[in-house]
């Protein structure tokens, strides 16, 4: 714990006396903590594709390279600039969703509907990694959500379900009714994680391993989004893993009233 404490003498009283106050800032410290740690991550994350970048513009611009090693250093940038648009799109995606008290664009949304463009939308990834996608939702879950951002979450957890897999590995998502919740399950059977990293997990910018997270193309806000956006919509999302066997992430949102 940590306190301020203000002595002032009173004047104009007969008897000598002082007034104190004492104010508990542990809280204001810990923000400040809070702020100045997401300051340097941030600082961090941006630097280190700008280094990238400016190191193949340089390496580019003597005139004796090879026509591979130019593509080569033209890659680079390429994949450098596109992390940057990523780790800037997310960072905006949580500013709002952080600020947000409550979503304008919320209206009704179906689970399965939004699971399905999802799925079409990470197909191609899928096939890629050769990860193998499915699909067997509830087609009367509803809930009040903005479908944008549903697709955001989901899309979060499907994909990281498809790059934190195993060459033939799966990622199969289910969408169950729970009394008047709506249970999302994703569960891929890739690398897993220990149990010691749980409780951070959904911190921004912790990642269990941040030069495969890197390599793969993360910004290390996804699951920072994805629980910020089932608190907003007055739900919640944990994890169950093993590691080398799997993991399942699971998100519970409120059923529509009338609908639940
Ligand atoms: P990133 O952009 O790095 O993937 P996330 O916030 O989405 O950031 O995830 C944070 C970290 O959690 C990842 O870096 C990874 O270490 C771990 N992680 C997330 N999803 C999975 C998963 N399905 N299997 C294994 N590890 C995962």
């Amino acid at each position: 714990k940590q306190f301020t404490v203000y002595v002032s003498p009173i004047v104009g009283q007969e008897e000598q006396s002082a007034l104190a106050v004492i104010t508990d800032v542990t809280r204001m410290h810990r923000l400040e903590q809070i702020r100045s740690e997401f300051v340097a991550n941030v600082t961090h994350e941006l630097k280190t594709p700008l280094t990238s970048i400016r190191g193949s513009i340089e390496l580019l611009k003597s005139a004796d390279r090879d026509e591979d090693t130019r593509r080569y250093f033209y890659d680079v940038l390429d994949i450098e600039a596109e992390r940057l648009h990523r780790l800037i799109d997310d960072m905006l995606a949580l500013s709002q969703i952080e600020n947000a008290r409550e979503d304008p664009s919320v209206r009704r949304c179906s689970v399965r509907q939004e699971l399905e463009q999802c799925i079409d939308r990470l197909a191609p990834l899928a096939e890629k990694n050769k990860v193998q996608l499915t699909l067997d939702a509830d087609s009367t879950l509803f809930v009040a959500c903005s479908p944008t951002r549903l697709q955001q979450m989901f899309g979060n957890l499907i994909e990281n379900g498809i790059k934190y897999n195993k060459p033939n590995g799966s990622v199969s998502v289910t969408a169950r009714r729970q009394r008047q919740t709506a249970v999302i399950q994703v569960k891929d059977t890739g690398i897993g994680i220990a149990p010691e990293h749980f409780d951070r997990l959904f911190e921004r910018f912790y990642r269990v391993d941040a030069s495969r997270s890197r390599e793969i193309g993360g910004t290390g806000l996804g699951l920072s989004i994805v629980k910020h956006l089932a608190a907003l919509y007055g739900g919640e999302v944990g994890v169950e893993s093993e590691v080398g066997k799997g993991s399942t992430f699971i998100v519970r949102l409120p059923l529509l009233k009338n609908e639940a």
